[in-house]
């Protein structure tokens, strides 16, 4: 089995653009497609929670008022009418954790990936309102990040912990921590274990400057001593990118003696074995 849970149907960038130009029948087919090219058997739509009006009785943040347009029922309705899982990407809202659980619980999602985008006001992946800007000290941003990390995980929200190390994202462009970064994941790692979340291993930090898959290969040994699972997916804004450099996730999970992925329907997990013989033999 290989899946690809994490995708969006239109790219970040589009703001300007219409919801109905991404949301068609023809563009779902081509994310198909690229699934049945790449031997992904499941495949599910997981759209920015903030890109959707209901958003803003989560946070009231100025880059989520720029984006809150479209409606997260009219979503859900044409998901439905799709062979798409339906997910939805959740950013984790400290403080509004009973108004993300009332938006969650009114709806039929399959799964839910939940994000930590921002510190505080700051996005760690943006420029615009960027953290890096506002805060000097990068240890600082990674303490902060993978304690909001922790948060996401024990706020029992979620199915599946996205990026889990997202803070990494400009690679060499930032500066990293001073501290050995083991010593960041270790809050995080205990709440997943103890959260029984399943951590994403995802594809899209190799499309970014860190050049890595989240999460690093030292993190996700510590998920798996912990004892956690793992969900696979490539973070697709595009359908070219269903799957992306799958080869290099089945390796590191092989690395570490990871045979099984999770799957999901209607929030109740179960575990598949990882289809690496599918990957295999695409690429022979
Ligand atoms: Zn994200
Ligand atoms: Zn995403």
């Amino acid at each position: 089995m290989l899946t690809d849970y994490h995708l969006h149907l239109r790219p970040d960038e589009d703001r300007a653009q219409p919801y109905e130009r991404w949301f068609t029948a023809d563009n779902v087919d081509r994310y198909l497609a690229a699934a049945r090219a790449a031997g992904i058997e499941e495949l599910g739509v997981s759209e920015h929670i903030y890109r959707f009006r209901q958003s803003l009785d989560l946070w009231d943040h100025a880059f989520w008022r720029s984006q809150a347009v479209d409606d997260l029922d009219a979503y859900c309705e044409f998901v439905r009418g799709t062979p798409l899982r339906l997910g939805v990407e959740l950013d984790y809202v400290p403080g509004a954790e009973k108004r993300t659980a009332e938006l969650l619980a009114a709806r039929d999602f399959d799964y839910v990936v939940g994000s930590v985008h921002f510190v505080g006001d700051g996005a760690v992946d943006m420029d615009e309102f960027g953290i890096w800007a506002q805060e000097g000290d990068p240890d600082r941003v990674w303490q902060q990040y993978f304690e909001a990390v922790a948060r996401a995980a024990r706020s029992q929200l979620f199915d599946i912990l996205a990026h889990p190390d997202l803070v990494k994202v400009w690679g060499a462009l930032q500066p990293g921590p001073r501290q050995d970064p083991r010593s960041y994941y270790e809050p995080a790692v205990e709440a997943i274990a103890e959260a029984d979340i399943a951590v994403e291993v995802s594809t899209a930090g190799l499309r970014k400057p860190a050049g890595e898959i989240y999460p690093a290969p030292a993190f996700a040994e510590m998920c798996v001593e912990a004892g956690a699972q793992f969900a696979l997916s490539s973070d697709a804004h595009v359908p070219e990118q269903v799957g992306y450099e799958y080869e290099q996730a089945i390796a590191l999970l092989g690395s570490l003696d990871v045979t099984e992925i999770c799957v999901f329907e209607r929030r109740r997990r179960s575990l598949a074995p990882l289809g690496a013989a599918a990957a295999r033999a695409r690429r022979s």
